[in-house]
């Protein structure tokens, strides 16, 4: 049995889990190429034109190895906490994509609520039906995978430069090169370092959401909201990047939440879609990376916070 797993969405940060979980089932698993303008543009050719980027992307590594597996992994995650969820689109992301896509092998669409080791579980018992019936091998690939992903890290910490951001957006923004245009080194080479909030404690993330009127339900707004706002307030860090998707129903709401609370804090918003020139962007960080040079040069001059 060959297993197909497009690069996209979540892969960034689960991908541990769903490579051990089918190579320990004895599949062999074929995973989609980093993201690269053929992957963009086959994107572009089965999606809706209303989809953000993200699902775009998606959608191109799916066309990319549909015909080199037997079954493909469509992640319809539902939840990774707790009343919370992710977005619409991911909830019929497998609808989205097998009516967009001809010639498709089967797919693994079940839901995925993984907001504790027994919900997931649920999920690997449908799943690892389609390539075992040995509920025993299941079982044992599914510890073993969860063991795997339990010791796996995400985030960007780099302190090489006098200058810090936070580095704020869904995690298929920030961890993909080809959508975010290599911003990371982009701004390296500028002089600036990046921190992710994977470094900031759940605690502090969920002191700042306290303070709203309402908690978001999304899980990645309410991440996104929280660090931003704590690192208004952290001494390492002198503005905030938001790297966001056009057509992005929850940062477009978050953003400006954003915006109402940080006063004059620097904050650069990136919005990319399929359509985004790279030159524009490097202009933009350029302007912004002067800007937070000059603000650290006469930081005596800046007004506090409002
Ligand atoms: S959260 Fe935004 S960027 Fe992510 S899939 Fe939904 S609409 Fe797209």
């Amino acid at each position: 049995m060959i297993v197909g797993i497009p690069k996209g969405l979540l892969y960034y940060k689960y991908n541990p889990f769903l490579f051990t979980f089918f190579t320990e089932l004895g599949a062999n698993v074929v995973v989609s190429e980093d993201t690269n303008k053929h992957i963009l543009d086959l994107g572009v050719k089965h999606c809706v034109d209303e989809a953000c980027l993200p699902i775009k992307i998606f959608h191109g590594h799916v066309a990319s190895i549909k015909n080199k597996c037997e079954l493909m992994v469509i992640p319809r995650v539902m939840q990774l906490e707790k009343n919370e969820y992710i977005c619409p689109k991911f909830c019929g992301l497998p609808e989205m994509v097998l009516n967009s896509i001809a010639g498709m092998p089967p797919a693994i669409t079940e839901p995925i609520y993984a907001f504790s080791k027994n919900s997931l579980y649920k999920w690997a018992k449908t799943a690892g039906k389609y390539v075992t019936s040995d509920i025993f091998k299941i079982r044992h690939a599914f510890k073993y995978a969860y063991e795997v992903q339990s010791k796996h890290r995400t985030g960007i910490n780099n302190n090489e430069h006098d200058i810090k951001i936070a580095l704020v957006g869904h995690p298929y923004n920030v961890y993909d090169n080809f959508s975010n245009m290599n911003l990371t080194a982009k701004l390296d080479k500028l002089g600036i370092s990046v921190e992710t909030m994977e470094f900031t404690n759940d605690f502090l993330i969920n002191m700042e959401i306290n303070n709203l009127y309402k908690r978001p339900f999304w899980t990645y707004a309410r991440e996104n909201y929280g660090f931003a706002l704590n690192a208004v307030k952290e001494k390492r860090f002198d503005g905030i990047i938001y790297i966001s998707s056009f057509n992005c129903g929850t940062d477009s709401i978050i953003i400006e939440l954003i915006k109402d609370k940080i006063g004059n804090f620097p904050l650069l918003i990136l919005k990319v879609d399929e359509h985004t020139g790279e030159a524009g962007i490097d202009t933009r960080i350029e302007a912004f990376s002067d800007m937070l040079e000059r603000r650290t040069q006469h930081e005596s001059n800046i007004p506090t916070n409002g």
